[in-house]
């Protein structure tokens, strides 16, 4: 099984990667839209995590999105983390880029606030709840996933876990189905991430199995790998490719080659791994380790 997953991001946040975009005057959300019609061309579904302002701010343009039967629509914060104004500053001045999110997500108090403004929108815009979510830039603390299961959110998609091949039961209620497969952005030499700019970086992610950074031809070629790896053992390959990544590194090419492989497999949303949740999970996942 394959869950193809994307976060999509409000023009407002001016990430990094829209800023090194805008002289090509695209939108994320437009660029989302592509990515939906490919996944739609190979019949490959996948849940994109949206932040709260893109259904707030950019509705019209995103509703196409949400029409297509393939695509289930998760959370990923509602403002997401936008810096603050000292840092935007200082990042100025001393004409390093920063990182595009704060690397607090927020008081608890704060949390809550924007996972309510999150789930509201997302009710009114789609209609339905939302049960599916990504912490946008991976951040979160020990308040998050209690707010988010209080809030009806039921699967979780943020830990980066080669070995965990099936999907578990967090202590808070979440069921988690970590990225499994080599996640795209912070691995690709693409947009703002050149050679100079990663030789700066420091590691993101403290528990991400991978360090180094890749073409996308060869990033294409490790993921290809690991999804078969997986299959082949009966796991659920969770695989992040972002709709902006994916454009910017070399205009959905990888992408469409990816989809093709993907095609051949069983693909299921977010929301459909609680059906690979068994009690046998932990058992299998340390078998799959060893
Ligand atoms: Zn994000
Ligand atoms: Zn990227």
């Amino acid at each position: 099984m394959i869950c193809l997953t994307g976060d999509v991001h409000h023009d407002g946040l001016r990430t990094n990667e829209q800023l090194f975009l805008a002289p090509r005057k695209i939108s994320e959300v437009a660029i989302t839209l592509d990515y939906v019609r490919l996944c739609g061309k190979y019949d490959v579904k996948c849940t994109l995590y949206v932040t709260g302002r893109t259904l707030a701010d950019q509705w019209e343009a995103f509703q196409p999105v949400t029409a297509s039967p393939l695509v289930e629509i998760g959370g990923h914060t509602y403002a997401g983390l936008p810096q603050g104004a000292w840092v935007k500053l200082l990042s100025r001045l001393s004409g390093e880029k920063a990182c595009s999110h704060s690397s607090s997500p927020g008081t608890c108090s704060s949390q809550k606030r924007d996972v309510a403004r999150m789930l509201e929108i997302a009710h009114r815009r789609l209609d339905k709840p939302i049960v599916s979510w990504r912490s946008h830039g991976l951040v979160r603390d020990r308040h998050t996933y209690g707010i988010l299961a209080g809030a009806g959110i039921k699967f979780i998609s943020d830990d980066l876990n080669w070995h965990q091949l099936l999907p578990e039961r967090l202590p808070q209620g979440l069921i988690s189905h970590p990225m499994n497969v080599i996640m795209d952005h912070d691995h690709l030499f693409h947009a703002h991430r050149n050679p100079e700019y990663v030789a700066r970086q420091q590691r993101p992610f403290p528990d991400d199995p991978a360090s180094g950074s890749y073409t996308i031809e060869d990033w294409g070629a490790l993921v290809e790998k690991q999804v078969r790896a997986i299959e082949a053992k009966g796991g659920v390959a969770t695989v992040l490719m972002h709709p902006l990544c994916m454009f910017a590194a070399d205009g959905f090419k990888t992408m469409e080659r990816l989809l093709k492989q993907f095609s051949k497999f069983k693909t299921i949303w977010a929301s459909e791994t609680e059906n690979y949740l068994t009690p046998l999970s932990k058992e299998f996942n340390q078998n799959a380790e060893k």
